[in-house]
């Protein structure tokens, strides 16, 4: 089918970002055919099917680098004994056991949530690291439904740890490696593992081995807290992104997570051995672990990412967090305002290319047919030199009024069209506090 998405302000970022006003972008099927003036495109395609996007803004759909969809359920839960005090205790008295206390129905209801989320956020593509020790097996294929349910495109995989059972989920990512194979530009998989200080060398080089032995990148929490760098030292004798290197993780298809306490001569490891860096800057505020050395990555070459690692779905709010945070933290008012952008808009797109083999985040004629279309009416005037004041200031709290992925419209009118979310939310009410009860037991 084809369509015409106009009336709009097009912003196609990409290499050669252009803003185009009374525009339209035609899609047909998954792709994109055509970008131009609106009444051009309506005389080329006069029979497409038009959806008008006045007063609206259209962008490629987001990206989000890191995602946990399991975490859905603990909203509003009470965290049992004594509030934790560090990164630490809050895994062992949180996250360690919601993943334990996720079953079937669970895993299913905690995908199809936080997937409404990125439907009405806009952000169409997720790379998503799964947890649920009391169900792994065919967990990733749980929520590979729920994400072709939605119409969403995602790189799945399920984090091993030695912490429940040694090499606790090494089967289950190579099962669904072998599986997706290449993939179908929809669903990717990767192989996950949990982070340094839980896992054996002889668990990585496994591993390793069966990542290498079908071409996929791992993915893997790297630093997050000065706890996991203190492990490495002390257990292996260097910090942790040294141990992982000599254990092979390193490499462009791998995703070290946050990166807070790394030292210069780790980032440089990273940045000559191609590894991508995925920064979250909500999820390091929210626990209190440290500031990632964001900006002096960057000048080293690293290529560095943005996620959400759960927190929420919408990436507008994490690019304009790690702006702030990343200013605040410097005490330099000069600093994060390309920055920051550029990890949402140009450094998730190289990311993705290397997961997914797709040149998404780019609206130009071949390009896959993402779109996230929001309500707009610039206050200032709007063009490719001033876009990111733009973003930064006011598309950030702009709300998302049509998703496409794959060309396929997902949410139109701020209604979610692949799935039902009153049905889905109250589902997971009932089953919720279940999942609370069993955690309580644990
Ligand atoms: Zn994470």
């Amino acid at each position: 089918m084809t369509i015409r998405f106009e009336n709009g302000i097009v912003v196609t970022l990409g290499e050669n970002n252009r803003v185009l006003w009374n525009a339209a972008v035609v899609t047909d099927g998954d792709t994109i055919t055509a970008v131009g003036e609106a009444a051009e495109m309506k005389r080329l395609y006069p029979d497409a099917e038009a959806v008008d996007c006045s007063g609206k803004i259209i962008l490629p759909g987001f990206i989000c680098a890191h995602h946990h969809f399991y975490s859905t359920m603990a909203r509003g839960m009470a965290i049992p004994g004594e509030p934790a005090e560090n990164f630490v205790q809050i895994l062992e008295r949180l996250w360690w056991k919601v993943d334990r206390a996720i079953l079937e129905d669970d895993i299913l209801l905690s995908a199809q949530l936080p997937l409404i989320d990125c439907i009405r956020n806009g952000t169409t593509t997720i790379i998503d690291h799964h947890a649920s020790p009391s169900m792994r097996d065919g967990s990733l294929d749980i929520i590979e439904g729920a994400v072709r349910q939605a119409g969403l495109r995602a790189s799945l995989c399920y984090e091993v740890s030695d912490r429940n059972v040694k090499g606790g989920g090494i089967a289950e990512n190579e099962r669904f490696i072998k599986k997706v194979g290449k993939g179908d530009g929809q669903i990717a998989a990767m192989m996950g593992l949990h982070a340094s200080f839980t896992v054996s060398d002889e668990t990585v080089e496994t591993c390793v081995g069966i990542a290498r032995e079908h071409g996929v990148g791992c993915h893997i929490h790297v630093a997050e807290d000065a706890a996991d760098r203190v492990d490495s030292l002390s257990r292996y004798g260097v910090p942790t992104v040294n141990r992982l290197h000599r254990l092979g993780v390193t490499g462009e298809k791998s995703i070290f997570v946050h990166c807070v306490h790394v030292d210069e001569s780790e980032m440089d490891l990273l940045a000559e051995t191609g590894t991508i860096v995925v920064h979250n800057p909500e999820s390091n505020m929210n626990n209190a672990v440290g500031v990632t050395p964001l900006l002096t990555m960057l000048k080293k070459g690293v290529l560095v990412g943005l996620g959400t690692d759960g927190m929420n779905s919408d990436m507008l709010v994490q690019m304009r967090t790690a702006y702030l945070l990343h200013r605040l933290a410097n005490r330099d008012p000069r600093v994060a305002f390309v920055e920051a952008p550029t990890l949402l808009l140009q450094n998730n797109r190289e990311i993705v290319r290397r997961q997914l083999g797709l040149t998404l985040g780019e609206i130009a004629p071949g390009r896959p047919a993402d779109l996230a279309i929001l309500d707009y009416h610039p206050p200032t005037p709007l063009s490719e030199a001033n876009f990111l004041g733009h973003l930064i200031f006011g598309l950030v709290d702009a709300v998302v009024d049509t998703t496409v992925c794959r060309g396929q419209i997902l949410m139109r009118n701020k209604q979610v069209l692949t799935m039902d979310e009153e049905r889905i939310a109250a589902r997971s009410r009932e089953l919720a506090p279940q999942m609370w009860k069993r955690l309580e037991e644990l």
